[in-house]
């Protein structure tokens, strides 16, 4: 146990966290999952890009050993608001000190919250530290799958899943599952959709629709990038690719299933017939409390479901001409090597260029289509061919953008 933990003595049924993007919506849900379970967890590191306000206050009520922030001057008005506190919080800054916080030998848990592809390192670092990752950031897998299953194989880490939909499939799944569908008596992975704001707006209107609309999901509350995914569905496709490598599922093998309703967040059909669902409130608080206190459970602070209320579960196929970003995404998946590391870093532009009004809604699909096609698919070897996949494909994206 490293002295840094010195104003705390080391408590053996404790788990001790960090969690990488505490400041957004899955990082914020997480705490307050932890705040109401200060015997059994205690936070070790919190990380942010550029919020240093919302991290003094995290800082306060969790008093942790390092907080690290992306921005130079965010970092340092936190150090300055840390000292004035008297608290005996570490202030770090830069990408570096994410890794490192992200595998600190007194780090038993990692929540990685981080969006985009800018998790993939810390989240790698926890999987080459053998950490018990409890894994939001879908990105790093669709990007990098087959490194990052390799990297939590050969150093003993625990892969949890967050996302909704994989959580509750995890949760259908066998306890013993081992990768293997047909020795599992698994057929097919359900993998249910909301359709998102859009499920139902005539097709005409969606030339026109604003990053507002595209951010209104109509049953969970989520950070900007993954509403506008969830509107496009580019968020189920991503969600495929990261079931593939989850539960070393293929493209057949997973169907997605739209259910407007959201309780039942994913299923698993077994080949006599049965069909195992995870059902709940659309609360991202109960995988994570899931995930944190695997395989016990533990309060997560979330309402009991109420099925009067419910009272209709409904289910439609997926409309593909709706959601060509979903259709690129299952393209990507079979094409493999770069291909799904292309799809996320143009997918990432193209929303950030959205939600900055310089394209359309539709001009998202657009955009990535015309990125893959000019792509020359390679084989992922080593970290490097996806992180140049990544950068020409973002290079590849601005020039759309500008062109267009
Ligand atoms: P968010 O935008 O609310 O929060 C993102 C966090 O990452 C923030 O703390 C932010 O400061 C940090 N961050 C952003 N850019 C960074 C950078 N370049 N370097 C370091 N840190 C950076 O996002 P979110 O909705 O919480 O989603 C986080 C991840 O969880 C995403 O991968 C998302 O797909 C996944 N996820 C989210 C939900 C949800 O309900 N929000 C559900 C399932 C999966
Ligand atoms: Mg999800």
């Amino acid at each position: 146990m490293s002295k840094d933990i010195e104003y705390n003595q080391y408590v053996a049924d404790m788990t001790y966290l960090t969690v990488l993007g505490s400041t957004g919506s899955i990082g914020k849900s997480t705490l307050d999952v932890v705040a109401r379970h200060p015997e059994k967890y205690r936070v070790i590191a919190l990380t942010a890009y550029r919020q240093d306000e919302l991290l003094f206050e995290q800082c306060q009520q969790f008093n942790p050993a390092y907080a690290v922030l992306l921005d130079e001057a965010a970092a340092a008005r936190l150090q300055q608001r840390v000292a004035a506190a008297g608290l005996k919080v570490q202030v770090l800054c830069g990408e570096q000190e994410l890794e490192r916080v992200a595998s600190l030998p007194e780090v038993d848990a990692v929540m990685a919250a981080i969006v985009g592809a800018a998790g993939l390192r810390p989240s790698l670092a926890a999987a080459h530290a053998g950490k018990k990752i409890l894994l939001a950031n879908k990105e790093a897998l669709v990007m990098a799958g087959r490194i990052f299953m390799d990297a939590v194989r050969q150093n003993g880490a625990t892969l949890l899943p967050i996302d909704s939909e994989h959580n509750a499939i995890f949760q259908a799944l066998p306890r013993d599952y081992a990768g293997d569908m047909a020795a599992s008596g698994v057929s097919k992975i359900l993998l249910t959709a909301s359709g998102g704001p859009f499920r139902d707006t005539p097709l005409p209107e969606l030339r026109q629709v604003t990053p507002e609309q595209a951010c209104a999901h109509p049953n969970w509350v989520m950070g900007r990038k993954i509403s506008v995914d969830s509107a496009s569905m580019m968020n189920k496709g991503l969600e495929v690719i990261e079931a593939h490598w989850l539960f070393n599922a293929s493209a057949d093998d997973i169907q997605v299933v739209v259910h407007p309703q959201s309780v039942i967040h994913s299923m698993v059909q077994y080949v006599d017939g049965s069909v195992l669902a995870q059902l709940g409130n659309p609360d991202m608080r109960t995988p994570i409390a899931h995930a944190l206190a695997y395989p016990q459970r533990i309060d997560a602070g979330v309402a009991p479901l109420d099925l009067f209320k419910v009272a209709t579960l409904n289910f439609v196929e997926p409309d593909f001409e709706r959601f060509p970003c979903l259709v690129l995404a299952y393209q990507a998946l079979r094409t493999g090597g770069t291909a799904p590391a292309v799809l996320n870093a143009a997918n990432e532009v193209a929303v950030e260029a959205f939600l900055n009004r310089k394209i359309s809604f539709l001009d998202i699909p657009r955009l990535i289509t015309d990125v893959l096609a000019a792509h020359a698919c390679v084989p992922v070897i080593t970290l490097d061919d996806v992180l140049l996949a990544d950068a020409q494909a973002r290079a590849a994206a601005q020039m759309w953008i500008v062109q267009r």
